[in-house]
């Protein structure tokens, strides 16, 4: 699906890792023009994608857009914004961040932006293995944290909504509340089952093939990302406590079986 040009924009993408890259994608298809700068160097790959590439911050802030987008690691959001000539923006910019945490970028970025920029926090509940075949029934969270520009706003949401995502207006604060217990909680049992390397046997049962799947997304996203969500979400340290103590209450209510005679081999001896 194309954007007609009245719907096209001029976005710039900071942070042109796996994620960044997935976004300008589909983008691309939409009939937006892109602009990128990240760490590494992504030339050559944006040569091919037909992005322009910015090594230099200042020249990338040059090239005017309509919107910068935010796709950095969740650590390193607040150097890579702090190193931004922010005074070279040419005229009122929307800034849109894509981290998976919001409290955060929220208060950095009503921080340390010019006042006339606009600020729109979204989180894109899906990445490069669920989004792998279109971003249909796949939710779009979003928070209008400071937005005069309801335009610009409308069309950048309009990239989700016309690939059919689920769009959800909602706090930072109920974003991080309700991610650490689902998003984190999914993250943490993902890691601990690869740590245990849990691998699918000839007797599998539906559930099992089921905890299998959940490795892989998990461990295709970054440990950054992964760090990001507990160090950056002051609700995710309650729910890993929480699983801990679950964990506990499951063992005890075995051991005290055992204990009360239920234990097959205590009966028969
Ligand atoms: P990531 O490991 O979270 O971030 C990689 C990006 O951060 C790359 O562009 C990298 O730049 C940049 N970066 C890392 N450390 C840096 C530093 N010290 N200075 C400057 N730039 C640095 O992996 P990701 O999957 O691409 O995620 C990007 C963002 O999207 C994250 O905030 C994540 O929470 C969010 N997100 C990801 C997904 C997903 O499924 N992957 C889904 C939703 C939201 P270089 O590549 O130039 O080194």
């Amino acid at each position: 699906m194309s954007s007609s040009s009245s719907q096209a924009l001029k976005i710039g993408i900071v942070g042109f890792g796996t994620f960044g890259q997935f976004l300008a994608n589909t983008m691309i298809k939409q009939g937006h023009t892109l602009f990128a700068t990240s760490r590494t160097d992504y030339s050559h790959l944006c040569l091919q994608m037909g992005i322009h590439f910015f090594r230099d911050i200042t020249a990338f802030l040059d090239a005017d857009m309509d919107v910068i987008l935010l796709c950095t690691s969740i650590s390193s959001l607040s150097e890579v914004v702090g190193s931004m000539p922010l005074n070279c923006l040419k005229r009122p910019t929307l800034f849109v961040d894509v981290l998976s945490v919001k409290e955060h970028p929220k208060n950095l970025l009503l921080r340390v932006l010019p006042e006339e920029s606009d600020i729109l926090c979204t989180h894109p509940m899906f990445g490069p293995v669920s989004g792998k075949n279109g971003w249909q029934n796949l939710t779009f969270m979003f928070d209008k944290v400071r937005i005069k520009d309801e335009v610009t706003c409308s069309k950048f949401l309009h990239i989700f909504e016309s690939e059919g995502c689920k769009m959800v207006e909602m706090s930072c604060e109920e974003h991080d509340k309700a991610a650490a217990k689902s998003q984190f909680i999914t993250h943490t049992i993902g890691r601990a089952l690869a740590e245990m390397d849990i691998k699918n046997t000839p007797i599998d049962t539906k559930g099992f093939q089921t905890l299998v799947e959940l490795k892989k997304p998990v461990m295709g996203c970054s440990f950054d990302l992964y760090s990001g969500l507990y160090v950056y979400n002051r609700f995710a340290r309650q729910e890993l406590e929480n699983l801990e103590h679950a964990l506990q209450k499951v063992k005890e209510t075995l051991v005290q079986t055992m204990e009360e005679g239920q234990n097959p081999e205590k009966t028969e001896s």
